[in-house]
């Protein structure tokens, strides 16, 4: 308990409000030991239960204390695919973080032992070293050829670890991508100040050394639908890893308004297509500088952040109930005030208001407080009569939500939805209502986490492997 938590380098609030440069700048090697040595290595490991796949968080730390950080990556490895990619983004301090006794012992869960620091410190360390060689090395399918073929459709986390898993297992695998880049969420989304394209790009090249086939630009349920990738193309089993890809919208007046956007639409310009390169990109982009982001979530607070980043004077985040029900990622809640953005809790948009040639020039909102819990188990919030004020926007950004990608279920007869548009799957296999078709991550939970899509993507990779060999 004498030794003090490891904080992270990171670049300075006021530099990086305007560069896209990762914000956090890693551990060095002494730093990444001296936080692994915090770990009290406990008998009951109460943090491997708060890790959706159970990484064997104590062996690795302690392998990290002792300056063996190939060890350490090794046992992370043989549960969770993508470190460099968890370790940046995890929401830590609800999982693993948030069930450790030295967290527990100094009644604060930042000072937890940081298990996703030192974790992608060991992910970075193994690629800066090898520059990917080692993977290369040991990469090709370490199983017979099977002469199965297994198509994934999508290419976020969830379709990564299965395509990866398959390849392994020796089957002849494609990947389906509508974008024309591999990555899902994590390239289109996510930023490059947060998580950096570079780490995605490794992990799609890795997917090729292993003999995964990759096509872009490829809307199945359009380009072709999933029945025929079957029926005409012979592939034997197929994966679904479509994700939450479409926006909620408010349902409120004015949503219509030159300079109203979804988060979705905001970040896709800038990340996937680059428009934050002005000089080299062709991307049309809208310049607001006074932005209201809507919501509290983790793509709230890169909307808001991304907005500072392209010129933005002023970012207005706008939540309904207070900081301490937001389910965005600790860190970047404090990132984005610390980057400036104003924080306003307890208010939400009633209206969004206008000039007469249809641009926003306003968002009225309301004030709430919060009432009892709601079926989320957080308090509800309630407006309160009469507390209607105008804030000076010329842009609004809406991130309250993502629902589930819905082309395929309306293009793939028999595939049964739940009623919010999600895949339903047998909960041990993957598999759903149509043999030999199986689905995970987003479309399956809907919008949730990168680790839990990549477990998903695990767990059908094994229902199609032994789909496969019974076939
Ligand atoms: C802005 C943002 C920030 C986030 N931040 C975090 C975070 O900090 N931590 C965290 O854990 N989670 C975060 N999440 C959530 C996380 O990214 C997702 O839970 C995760 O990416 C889901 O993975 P997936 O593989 O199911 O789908 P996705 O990553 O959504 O990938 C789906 C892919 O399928 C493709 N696709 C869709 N339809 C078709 C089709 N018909 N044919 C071919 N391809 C298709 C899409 O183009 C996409 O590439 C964030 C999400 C967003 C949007």
């Amino acid at each position: 308990m004498a030794i003090p938590p490891q904080e992270m380098p990171q670049q300075d609030p006021k530099v990086r409000a305007h560069n896209m440069n990762e914000v956090a700048l890693g551990y060095t090697a002494e730093m990444a030991k001296t936080e692994a040595s915090r770990c009290l290595n406990c008998p009951t490991k109460p943090c491997m239960q708060g890790c959706p796949v159970a990484i064997n968080i104590p062996g690795f730390l302690q392998k990290a204390a002792e300056g063996d950080f190939a060890g350490a990556l090794k046992i992370i490895k043989e549960t969770s695919l993508l470190p460099a990619v968890c370790g940046r983004v995890c929401p830590q301090e609800k999982q693993c973080q948030k069930f450790c006794t030295m967290g527990k012992m100094l009644k604060d869960v930042d000072k937890a032992v940081a298990i996703g620091r030192v974790e992608r410190f060991c992910a970075d360390l193994d690629r800066e070293n090898s520059a990917g060689k080692a993977d290369k090395a040991s990469a090709g399918p370490s199983a017979p050829r099977t002469g199965k073929k297994v198509a994934i459709i999508g290419s976020g986390p969830a379709s990564i670890t299965c395509a990866a898993d398959c390849a392994k297992a020796g089957h002849d695998v494609t990947i389906f991508e509508a974008f024309h880049k591999c990555g899902g969420v994590l390239v289109y989304g996510i930023p490059e100040f947060r998580l950096p394209k570079a780490i995605v790009r490794q992990e799609i090249d890795g997917l090729k050394d292993l003999g995964v086939k990759i096509e872009t630009n490829y809307v199945v349920g359009r380009t072709r639908k999933l029945k025929d990738l079957v029926a005409k193309d012979g592939f034997d089993a197929v994966f679904v890893g479509t994700g939450a890809g479409l926006p909620k919208f408010m349902g409120i007046e004015g949503e219509n308004l030159n300079g109203v956007f979804s988060a979705n639409e905001y970040l896709t310009r800038a990340n996937l297509m680059k428009a934050y390169l002005e000089d080299q990109a062709a991307t049309p982009f809208w310049h607001g500088k006074k932005v209201a982001v809507l919501g509290g979530g983790n793509v709230a607070m890169d909307a808001s952040r991304m907005a500072l980043r392209l010129g933005a004077e002023k970012v207005y985040l706008v939540y309904r109930r207070s900081e301490a029900e937001m389910p965005a990622r600790r860190e970047e809640v404090l990132h984005a005030k610390e980057e400036g953005v104003e924080f306003h809790m307890l208010e939400n948009a009633k209206r969004v208001l206008g000039d007469d040639k249809g641009f926003v020039n306003g968002l009225e909102c309301l004030k709430y407080e919060l009432g009892e819990p709601d079926a989320s188990g957080r308090r509800s919030p309630v407006a309160i009569a009469g507390s209607e004020f105008v804030l000076d926007v010329d842009t609004v950004i809406v991130a309250v939500g993502n629902a589930s990608n819905p082309l395929i279920p309306a293009t793939t007869e028999g595939l049964e939805v739940n009623k919010r548009g999600n895949i339903v799957v047998d909960p041990e296999t993957n598999m759903t209502s149509i043999p030999g078709v199986f689905a995970g991550g987003d479309i399956v939970l809907g919008a949730a986490t990168v680790i839990l899509a990549m477990g998903e993507g695990r767990k059908a990779a094994a229902g199609i492997n032994a789909y496969l060999s019974k076939k």
